[in-house]
């Protein structure tokens, strides 16, 4: 009958919303039948579903394909055994609902194959939205948005508060393990005020990762809202998730900084996709800055890779967090993605 043969994407869509049609029911009975079996066949199952629901293309692979690539990553797997991962992640990309889902299964699978993933987030678009809904006026100075006492804490209910725990409740859902915190937590990251006039926001001046390490070590997954205490009297301040990160990438000691964000690295004409660097020293980022070439949210970005390799870190990478899995196609595969940015 036509309800048992299901098509592909009708079973993945079967499966991956947990309906209580006769497909559902139907699994319930098998499962059933054989309880030994049961968690082997649910992995199937969902591998193949998630599969087929996101990609059109891996269908149509087979099944010694898929082996192959699983096969072929084992190079990397064993690289990156054990090492950990600062990933930060932001901004656009956090917009669109099916790409976080995206980001936080690439990191429970970097997590279930021995990596050490630490997730460093911003706000996206939440910010702004509350900033709106509890009526803030926005104020600007000379172009740039004035954190004031208000303002910020807004931005500390919104990111450590409501992003931060919908980003854990993401990976536990997804099967991980996470522990959402922010700077202030076991002075993760205390800072000062960068200009009184701007208000609440402020750079890092003393970072201390003990927590975050025992978090790692407890085998969960840390994320971190950039909320920071002001080393003065211990104030709020907002500080720039790119540099937090490779802070705390620097602290850790990280084999790798990995920032996402909504273009596809730096490229050398900001308007052309196609002219992207795939790789660049520190000296070649300080001239590019001084060209005139990366500019804005770039800027911070590129500073914090040079001070993150400058401390240890072996490869800091800026990808582009629209394009669907950039973090295991950087971390897994041999072209890696986005610009390299080197000692
Ligand atoms: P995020 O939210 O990820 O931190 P930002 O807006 O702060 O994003 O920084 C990324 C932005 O930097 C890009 O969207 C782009 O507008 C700008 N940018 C400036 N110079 C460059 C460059 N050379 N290559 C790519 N992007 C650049
Ligand atoms: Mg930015």
């Amino acid at each position: 009958p036509a309800a048992v043969v299901m098509s592909a994407r009708a079973r993945a869509r079967s499966s991956t919303v947990a309906s209580s049609g006769a497909a559902s029911t139907r699994r319930t009975t098998l499962r059933r039948a054989a309880p030994a079996r049961k968690s082997h066949h649910r992995a199937r199952r969902t591998a193949t579903s998630a599969a087929d629901a996101e990609s059109p293309r891996v269908s149509s692979i087979t099944s010694t394909d898929r082996v192959n690539v699983i096969s072929e990553a084992l190079p990397y797997l064993q690289q990156f055994a054990g090492r950990t991962v600062v990933v930060k992640y932001g901004g656009a990309a956090m917009k669109d609902e099916s790409l976080k889902a995206g980001v936080v299964a690439d990191l429970v699978l970097l997590a279930t194959v021995g990596l050490r993933p630490v997730l460093v987030h911003g706000g996206g678009p939440e910010i702004n939205k509350w900033l709106e809904r509890v009526g803030i006026e926005p104020n600007f100075l000379n172009g740039l948005r004035v954190t004031d006492d208000d303002t910020m804490s807004v931005v500390e209910m919104v990111l450590a508060g409501r992003v931060n725990k919908s980003i854990v409740s993401l990976i536990n859902q997804a099967g991980g393990s996470a522990v959402g915190i922010c700077g202030k937590d076991a002075n993760l990251l205390r800072g000062r005020v960068l200009n009184p006039d701007l208000g609440r926001v402020g750079e890092v001046t003393k970072v201390d990762t003990a927590l975050v390490k025992a978090i790692v070590n407890a085998g969960q997954i840390p994320v971190i809202a950039t909320v920071a205490a002001d080393e003065e009297n211990g104030d709020s301040l907002n500080v720039n998730a790119d540099t937090a990160a490779g802070a705390i990438a620097a602290d850790l000691g990280a084999e790798k900084l990995i920032l996402m964000t909504d273009v596809p690295g730096i490229l050398r004409n900001p308007k052309d996709v196609n002219t992207l660097i795939e790789q660049v020293d520190s000296n070649g980022i300080q001239a590019l800055v001084s060209e005139g070439v990366v500019d804005g949210g770039m800027i911070p970005k590129t500073q914090c890779c040079v001070k993150c390799v400058g401390e240890g870190v072996s490869a800091a990478h800026i990808v582009d967090g629209r394009t669907p899995h950039s973090l295991l196609l950087e971390l897994l595969t041999d072209q890696g993605r986005g610009t390299m940015i080197t000692q």
